[in-house]
């Protein structure tokens, strides 16, 4: 490969969808009538869509026009068995359930091997996976290593499960409580940071030799594929999906959210190697979702995952992926962003704690950023900190989140070099006026998830 700085997006735009350009002054009305909570911001309003990589994703030509050669048969569609055929070929796993997105398959399963009295252990659970554990009546379990403490240490491999703890929790909660152990790929609630193969490898041996089920929860397989190719040299001689294939090979299952690595808008899958348990969960795919040769799926949409889960994998777009991710990333560094190092492989999380340290944590610097984002630059981000995650005490006294970050996740072949030297250019401003920024209060929440829909004021 030719060695230019600049990435260049490894396609061409055939189709566009216009951004309405809007000013500074009507973004302060549009954000004040969202009650400065931009998830209550119609998408028209933003210029640039950071909110997530979830079903964001720009389809290819050949997935568009797998879409017009969906069929909708009923019971065994060809549509069906090509996305079977992929699925099968990249998991090595024979039972393959479709489902409608990450959580149906979340649910089927860890609803199955859980219940009350039961342990799920993982790197990271991600809040669908820990919320369909708990409401099982399991306990959930994350043991990610001491290095993802750190936000600015260097460290190749983040996502790590602390394989020591691993044993010991197994031996202080008896091998047979413990339903499964998942290994999120990449760690997605800790910064998109990436799982080591040694480290699936150490967690295998650990689960075979207590005979524990080990799940992968592979929604951005391909992506950490690209950090063991270059990170781990042991496996730089493997092509991206070999690395996938033999990371699927250490596990007894994966679950699936198609909206992240399989380039859709919408879908999941839920991949099991033994047929009993394939069996029990199918039962509970044909109550809820739909046939087992569907799932909740239309025809066109397995379709679009079986050309989509092909397509990941190529190395002009992985390299492009990755390299456009930590481009945004060294780029906010260099300005002088504090942020979570290394880069992972979907998103930037920016330190907001760091940044406005002038704003105490119960007046949610977070959130402070996210509205100034998008105040200064049309710019549509998330909150990941207090405000996500933060609870009271019984004053009524917030339980602050360990950290206060801001998450720009980039959705897939949507946003060009320029769209991101804008976002850039944003941060400038930002931090040319990060002194005048006041913090944020709560004036309406709901008792769950208030994230999605709280109400703040300014401070003054
Ligand atoms: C998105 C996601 C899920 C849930 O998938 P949905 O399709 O949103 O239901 C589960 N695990 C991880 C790591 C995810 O990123």
């Amino acid at each position: 490969m030719d060695d230019f700085k600049t990435i260049i997006e490894p396609f061409r735009i055939k189709m566009v969808e216009s951004i309405r350009m809007t000013n500074k002054e009507e973004r302060i009305e549009y954000l004040k009538d969202a009650h400065f909570n931009p998830f209550l911001l119609d998408s028209e309003k933003v210029m640039i869509d950071l909110l997530t990589d979830s079903g964001t994703s720009a389809m290819s030509a050949n997935q568009w026009a797998g879409i017009m050669q969906g069929d909708e048969s009923y019971a065994g569609a060809k549509s069906w068995i090509k996305m079977r055929k992929v699925i099968s070929d990249l998991t090595g796993f024979e039972f393959i359930l479709p489902t409608h997105q990450g959580r149906a398959a979340e649910r089927i399963l860890y609803g199955y091997l859980g219940g009350k009295g039961k342990v799920f252990i993982s790197n990271t659970h991600f809040d669908t996976t820990r919320a369909n554990i708990e409401f099982s009546g399991a306990e959930a379990f994350d043991i990610p290593i001491k290095e993802s403490e750190d936000p600015a240490l260097y460290y190749p491999f983040k996502g790590n499960i602390d394989t020591l703890k691993l044993e010991q929790l197994i031996a202080e909660k008896g091998a047979e409580k413990i339903s499964a152990v998942i290994l999120t790929v990449t760690n997605n609630s800790g910064g998109g940071q990436p799982v080591s193969m040694a480290n699936a490898i150490s967690t295998s041996e650990i689960c075979k030799k207590h005979k524990i089920n080990f799940i992968l929860d592979c929604c951005r397989i391909a992506e950490n594929a690209y950090f063991i190719k270059h990170r781990e040299k042991e496996f730089a001689h493997l092509t991206y999906k070999e690395i996938a294939q033999m990371m699927f090979s250490l596990t007894d299952g994966a679950i699936m959210s198609a909206k992240k690595d399989a380039l859709v808008n919408m879908g999941g899958f839920l991949a099991l190697k033994e047929e009993k348990l394939a069996n029990e969960c199918k039962n509970l795919l044909i109550i809820t979702e739909g046939f087992a040769t569907y799932g909740g799926l239309s025809g066109r949409d397995m379709e679009a995952i079986a050309i989509g889960l092909e397509e990941v994998f190529e190395a002009d777009y992985l390299n492009y992926r990755i390299k456009s991710t930590s481009f945004l990333g060294e780029k906010l560094k260099e300005l002088g962003v504090p942020l979570i190092y290394p880069i992972g492989g979907h998103a930037v999380y920016i330190d907001a704690k760091a940044l406005y340290s002038h704003i105490p944590v119960d007046e949610y610097p977070g959130q402070a950023l996210v509205c100034e984002l998008y105040i200064m630059g049309g710019i549509r981000s998330v909150e990941i900190g207090s405000v996500m995650f933060g609870k009271y005490d019984e004053n009524g006294k917030l339980i602050a989140a360990p950290k206060e970050l801001v998450r720009l996740a980039l959705p897939r072949r949507v946003y060009t070099q320029s769209q991101i030297e804008y976002v850039l250019e944003v941060f400038e401003r930002i931090l040319e006026h990060k002194s005048e920024v006041k913090g944020m209060k709560i004036i309406e929440e709901p008792l769950f998830l208030r994230h999605f829909t709280c109400k703040f004021e300014r401070t003054n």
